[in-house]
């Protein structure tokens, strides 16, 4: 058989480059990785023999071992797991095949030479197996498929291409060796294997030997981590496992660790990152929590034990009481594991309101990284809205500090019916909304809403405590019935135009607009900025409206037509409606300025402007004037 010659997908390529060139402080994770990847297919043979015995005949007893030779300077990590054959070859080594790799890719460029920002992000995203790269000169992987005859051999230096020809292997399973370049050589001190072993695959279920002249030594402690009792594992360990399931490098921000006894018994051991991982946001929602049936790995696509609002989630659930048969297919429909969801949700939405109780600093941390995520619950899963809602954080136009919904409500005005919220794509840009003006001078506080799933969920929800969500850039804002309490006495106030002049420029600017805008008002929400513009009440809030077109959800020319409001104690509106109660040409001349009022009243909204050329000639004319 030829040897075939292959090049990495250029994500890998990319990927390789920056392996290779980023002076990682934690290098010893390679093995960390390896030994991962082998527990893994020890896993993924257990489960598939479960319904083909065969496929284990002879050799029942999964183990991994490293073989380290000084001389040549290799180390290999060989597994009697599941192997791969030619096709799995070139689906996994060559390809990244996990969701938001390009993502990630794009990212790790950004990170440029920052090694840190690099290490972080290659943690987090799992190189996995081509971490080997960051202390080899070159990697062979000699593997048999369980189940088949044939045994491949493939090789890379991991600079742009790997070939793939037919071997011998007396068995099933894998053997990566790895070459160590000569400043690494480290990494075959038994030792130091040793020491790597025990300080970060300690944990893995599967043993962990070590090739030695006469006997083989065994380096780990070989027992689910997770079936020990708490009292018995040491900080350390638990983070040291949290490692290996989130294959990242943070620690956990919280540990939820039980065993469950009663009609249906479990354990879990779940973990809350410290920091985001890079997948959160990727379509896809993947879950990665593992399940495990009496030990017995069943599948990492954890959706059904975990709801993707929980996402964030990294750890293990094994129950003795499914049934070893339950097929990955069929699983999430099984009211076994309902019932462990439910039990599971509930655990962990408690453990983190006795954080947000107890520890308001720390919740903050969370809160920030996955906040977003978990507000998803509040319509995703309605039965648990009532326990997610008072755990909710927002900005508000008060200060810097996060808020609760009932801290908004005990800070709520006298005559103040509703929860006031305004929302948009950054806190800088919303804070300086002219909506909020008047609000701000009434002294009344408004929610920032800067992720776009509170779009959904407040319209899900409605209310909270009987008190409606009310959008300041929708429908009426009658602020008249709440107490102002703004220092400025009452004369020192700016006066208004009278009433009759701002009917008459309402009157003219309607004629000028048009079916531009759906009505002209006085604005009560209006104290510095001349203009704005709200959504009636029934229609779309702006900022949905935005967000929906952003993501193309919205047909072209669908939307709704908005309501300019005026704010009649601005000196431009002033000048204006002095003008408008004059009749004829007076108000042919504020046909140009009603335009340009209108365009700034969209420009800050964070529109375009539908005609420049239009806005370009009126903005002249209108300078030419006041010069002139
Ligand atoms: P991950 O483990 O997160 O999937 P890796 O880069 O570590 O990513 O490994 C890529 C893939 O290569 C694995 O998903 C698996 O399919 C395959 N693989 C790696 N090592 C082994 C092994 N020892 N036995 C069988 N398959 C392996
Ligand atoms: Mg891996």
């Amino acid at each position: 058989m030829t040897k075939e010659t292959f090049t990495f997908e250029t994500e890998v390529g990319k990927l390789l480059d920056i392996v290779a060139r980023s002076l990682y402080s934690h290098k010893e994770i390679f093995l960390r990785e390896l030994i991962s990847n082998a527990s893994d297919a020890c896993d993924r043979l257990r489960y598939a023999a479960l319904t083909e015995p065969d496929l284990i005949e002879g050799d029942g007893e999964f183990k991994i071992t490293l073989e380290a030779d000084t001389e040549k300077r290799v180390l290999s990590v060989s597994d009697n797991g599941i192997g791969m054959n030619r096709d799995d070859l070139t689906a996994t080594l060559g390809t990244i095949a996990r969701s938001g790799t390009q993502a990630f890719v794009d990212q790790l460029g950004e990170g440029g030479d920052d090694k840190d920002k690099n290490l972080a992000m290659i943690g987090q995203f799992g190189v996995g197996f081509y971490s080997a790269f960051m202390v080899a000169d070159k990697v062979e992987v000699l593997t048999r498929k369980a189940g088949e005859d044939k045994a491949w051999l493939w090789s890379s230096d991991g600079r742009g291409e790997y070939t793939i020809e037919e071997a011998e292997r007396d068995a099933r399973g894998t053997t990566v060796t790895v070459h160590l370049i000569e400043d690494e050589k480290e990494f075959v001190d038994p030792e130091r294997v040793r020491h790597i072993v025990n300080s970060h695959s300690d944990h893995v279920e599967i043993p962990v030997m070590l090739a030695g002249p006469e006997k083989e030594e065994k380096l780990n402690s070989a027992s689910a981590l997770w079936t020990r009792s708490k009292s018995e594992i040491k900080d350390e360990q638990y983070k040291e496992f949290y490692h290996h399931v989130s294959h990242s490098f943070d620690e956990p921000w919280l540990t939820i660790h039980n065993q469950v006894e009663g009609v249906l018994s479990y354990t879990n051991l779940l973990f809350i990152p410290s920091m985001r991982p890079i997948d959160l946001f990727s379509p896809e929602r993947k879950m990665h929590v593992k399940l495990y049936v009496k030990r017995v790995f069943i599948t990492d696509d954890s959706e059904g034990i975990i709801p993707a609002y929980l996402r964030f989630l990294r750890g293990v659930v094994d129950s003795e009481d499914l049934s070893l048969n339950i097929s990955r297919e069929t699983f999430q429909h099984d009211p076994k594991i309902t019932k462990i969801r439910s039990g599971l949700v509930k655990r962990v939405l408690s453990e983190l309101k006795k954080k947000a109780d107890k520890a308001p600093d720390e919740y903050k941390i969370f809160w920030e990284n996955f906040g977003a995520v978990l507000k998803e619950g509040l319509y995703e899963d309605t039965a648990n809205r009532d326990a997610i809602l008072p755990m909710c954080r927002f900005h508000s136009t008060r200060g810097d500090d996060l808020i609760s919904l009932d801290d908004y409500i005990a800070g709520m005005k006298d005559g103040q019916e509703a929860i006031y919220t305004i929302s948009g794509d950054n806190l800088d840009s919303i804070r300086q909304s002219p909506q909020l003006e008047g609000f701000k001078a009434k002294g009344i506080e408004v929610l920032l809403l800067d992720d776009s799933v509170d779009d959904f969920w407040i319209p899900a929800i409605g209310q909270y405590q009987d008190k409606p969500f009310k959008s300041v850039t929708q429908g009426g804002a009658d602020l008249s019935n709440i107490k102002d309490e703004s220092d400025k006495p009452e004369q020192d106030k700016p006066n208004a135009a009278d009433d009759t002049e701002i009917d008459a420029l309402i009157a003219a600017l309607k004629v000028a607009l048009g079916d531009q805008v759906k009505d002209v008002r006085s604005s009560e929400r209006l104290t510095d900025s001349a203009v704005c513009l709200v959504a009636d009440e029934g229609d779309l809030d702006i900022r949905l409206e935005q967000m929906l077109r952003q993501h193309n959800q919205l047909q072209e020319g669908m939307g709704s037509k908005r309501i300019l409001e005026i704010n009649p104690s601005h000196p431009t509106i002033k000048r204006m409606a002095t003008f408008a109660k004059q009749d004829g040409q007076a108000i042919d001349a504020l046909e140009d300025t009603a335009h340009l009022l209108f365009d700034q009243a969209r420009l800050l909204e964070g529109e375009t402007i539908d005609d420049a050329a239009a806005f370009a000639r009126r903005l002249s004319s209108v300078i030419e004037k006041g010069l002139g």
